[in-house]
This record gives C-alpha cells, structure tokens and sequence, in this order.
C-alpha cells in the first residue's frame, strides 16, 4: 500500500507516464512501497524532488543493431542502453540479450541496479542494457557479428569514466570478449570499460562464480545472524542452469547442503542425489546445450517438462536464479506447502508481488535480489579496480572481499529495518539503504 502522500503523487506520475511498461512500475512499485518511513524522516527528499528524479532515467539509447546472419540475410534487431542514475558514480550494469527484452524490462533492470550498487558499498551508480537479440541457435560467427554490430554504436555513449557494461542472461565471457574487442578497435584505448572480460585482458578472478557465491555467502550470513542456522544438511531447491544458478549451487554444496535441482525455460531436473554441477557446466557452458541432457548422464536424476514444476519440489531452502517473475502466488505457496522456510533471489526481480506476500504472511526468510544478487556487480566493481591499479589480484583475494561485502549487505540492511521500525525485515531494510546513500548524494549535489 501506498499510504504516504509524497510517495502517492509520484507513484501516479509514473503510472501516468509509463503505464505501458509493466516490470517497471512493478519494480518502483515495490521499492516506494517500503519508503514510507525514510522520506517521513528526510524531508529533505520531498524538498530535492528525489522521487521525482530517480524514477527517470539520466539518459535512454536505444538503437538500431543490424547485421549480416550466415545466410547472407540482413537481421535488424533493437539495442538499449539505459543510463539511469549517476550520483554515487559511473553507471554501472550489465547487458541482457533476450528475445523478452524491452524498454520496460530494461529500465526495471537498471532501476533495481541504482539501489543494487548502491548496496555493495563501491562507488558505482545504475544502468543497464540490452538487445532483443536470441542467440539460442545462433552461429558463433552470428553472435560475434552481433557483437560488433551493438558495440559500433554503443562505443560512442560509453567510457571507464562514465559507463561500464558487463553481462546478465545470455552475456557471457564470449559475448564480453566480442564487445570488448570491437570497442578497442573503434576508440583505439585499451581500457576497463567492460567488466567480466577474460583474465587475459584485465577480467578478475572470481568474477564468473561471484553472483552465484555471492548469493550463498548473503544466505549463510542472514541464516546465521536471523535465526542462529547455516545451510549445512539442507535441501536446496534451485532454479535455472546458468551463471548464477551454477554457482549458487556450487557453493551451497561447498556450504553443506544439498541442491536437488536446476531448471531451463524448459523443464526441470530433479536429483535426489545432489546435482552434479560439473555435468551442469560441461552441458551449458561448453556445449551450450539444454538441461533434458542432464537426465540422460546422470543415473538417478530425472527430468520433468515445465520450468514451474520445480517449485513443487521438497525442500528447506529455495534460490530462484533463472528470471523475473518465475514465482508467481501459486508456487510461492507450494514452496511454503512442501517446507521452504527461507527464499533468496539470484535473478532479478523473480518474485511476484503475490510471492513476496506469501512469503511475509508465512515468516519466510526473504532475501531480495537487489541485495543478495549484488556479489556479481561487486565484483565488476573490484575489476574496475584492478583494472585501474593496472594488477589482479588472487582469487583468493576476491572471494574473501566478496564475501565481506555480502556480509556488510546483510548487516547494512538491517540496520536500516531497524532504524526505520521494521527490524528484522531484509526486504525494507535492503530498499532503505540502497535509497539513502544514492538520495543524500542527489540532495547534495543540487537538482541536476
Ligand atoms: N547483470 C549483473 C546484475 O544484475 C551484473 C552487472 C555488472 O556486473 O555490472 O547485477
């Protein structure tokens, strides 16, 4: 409920505004209706027109990409760049390619990444990118050409001082090396203007597991601090089989429990055994194969069509790292039902409203993205460092600086519940200091 008058009056300038972009206003959405008691305490935010402000994006590219398929065919496809918030640092966030990705789902990304940044504690502020490009099916030589179709115009908006892209669903290492080199090529500069790059080129250690890792150490953290538990002898039930979800498995493992699924948009596997994450990785990231695959390698396991069907699965603990709004009321429910008693997001945005509130009406142990996801951006923000001291540092190194920021993620967001008199509450609590640095940065730096 929007109860605050401030709040109110912006909220229905953007629904008048953007009313046609759903994920957008569900994301705004979401995060006003936790601030009532932060502008109640700073009027100073009414009087700066924050609100107003950090709803609209600094700046929005959106651009033609075509390029020549192997058949000699010219496909046109959309690209975005969506610069959202500049206050506490460059616009920092990833790149979706996706047939689903608009300007809505584009700007709720970029949204969620001015408070995400904001969260890891590194200088970073909020942006996000994209293309409707599919590469599922696509060549290697297709993808490249797309590539250095997307970075021949988006080279000219961005720079290490000011923009710094990386990957999200379907960007990986591939597509960042690709980028990358397009952008060497046309600038001339060899710089740190992408993170996730390849360890031979000023990419860090640790980036490629830090979201999934990151998701666990902020679970581990919050078990430990909220309810004195760990996620040693659980069953983990997780959803989707790339980056994040991959590593969010590793690690639960490497923590002690046990993860009994992955899923694609396709189906699901379920392995009562604990899912082997090495046949995961060799079907996904070397093959880029589909994850049906798994049930035939790995006796024991089996595979069931439909990607809902893995929220009907038995378990303590439930990571939903494929996409947004992937638990919807229903399957949130069942979660509760089949005795999930903590959730924690490793995609963006994957709970519905309707989810979010049978997880507070049944005392679930709720992690937000833009809190427990934020290790992969923290992580892009200690390449940007490295990269600028011109050295790497250790794996080693990385994770235990990874780990120390999800820890201080924890600790900050409830802080801010309990300063604001909702102790105990991650989700408040993470919306509430994500939004007071980035705010009290705005205020001081004047209207702009
Ligand atoms: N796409 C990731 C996210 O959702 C990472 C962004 C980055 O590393 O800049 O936070």
């Amino acid at each position: 409920m929007l109860t605050d008058e401030y709040i109110k009056r912006v909220y229905d300038q953007v629904v008048a505004r953007d009313g046609d972009q759903p994920e957008f206003l569900q994301a705004v959405r979401e995060v006003f209706e936790t601030l009532q008691p932060v502008v109640e305490k700073h009027p100073e935010y009414e009087k700066a027109g924050v609100l107003e402000r950090i709803v609209e994006p600094e700046r929005t590219i959106k651009f033609r990409v075509a390029w020549v398929d192997d058949e000699g065919k010219v496909q046109v496809n959309r690209g975005y760049r969506i610069q959202f918030n500049s206050a506490i640092g460059p616009y920092k966030g990833g790149l979706r390619f996706h047939p689903t990705v608009t300007e809505s789902v584009v700007k709720f990304l970029g949204f969620e990444q001015i408070l995400k940044n904001s969260l890891t504690t590194l200088p970073m502020g909020g942006g996000k990118g994209g293309s409707d490009f599919n590469p599922k099916g696509k060549s290697d030589a297709e993808v490249m050409r797309f590539c250095q179709a997307f970075m021949t115009e988006l080279s000219r908006h961005i720079g290490q001082f000011t923009d710094v892209p990386a990957g999200d669903i379907n960007v990986g290492g591939r597509e960042i090396g690709y980028l990358f080199g397009q952008y060497k090529r046309i600038r001339d500069e060899y710089s740190g203007v992408l993170t996730g790059k390849g360890l031979e080129f000023g990419g860090s250690l640790a980036r490629t597991e830090a979201t999934g890792y990151g998701v666990c150490y902020y679970t581990q953290e919050a078990l430990r601090v909220l309810r004195n538990d760990s996620f040693e002898g659980k069953t983990v039930v997780i959803s989707g089989s790339g980056n994040v979800a991959t590593y969010a498995a590793q690690k639960a493992e490497q923590l002690g429990a046990k993860v009994v699924t992955v899923s694609d948009s396709n189906g699901y596997i379920y392995d009562p055994n604990g899912i082997n994450v090495e046949v995961v990785k060799q079907i996904k990231e070397v093959e880029r194969g589909r994850i049906k695959e798994y049930a035939e390698r790995v006796p024991g396991s089996e595979y069931h069509e439909g990607s809902k069907g893995v929220w009907t699965v038995k378990g303590d603990i439930a990571l939903p790292c494929a996409t947004q709004n992937e638990v919807d009321g229903e399957s949130a429910q069942k979660l509760v039902d089949n005795g999930v008693t903590v959730v924690v997001e490793g995609a963006n945005m994957p709970s519905t409203p309707e989810a979010i509130e049978v997880y507070q009406k049944n005392g679930v142990l709720y992690g937000p993205a833009k809190a427990a996801n934020a290790g992969g951006v923290a992580v892009s923000g200690l390449e940007m460092s490295q990269n600028s001291y011109r050295l790497s540092w250790t794996f080693e190194e990385v994770d235990a600086k990874l780990k120390s920021i999800m820890e201080e993620i924890v600790a900050n967001s409830l802080a801010a519940a309990k300063e604001y008199g909702h102790e105990g509450d991650l989700m408040l609590g993470a919306n509430a200091a994500g939004f007071v640095k980035v705010a009290n940065a705005m205020v001081a730096q004047g209207v702009l």
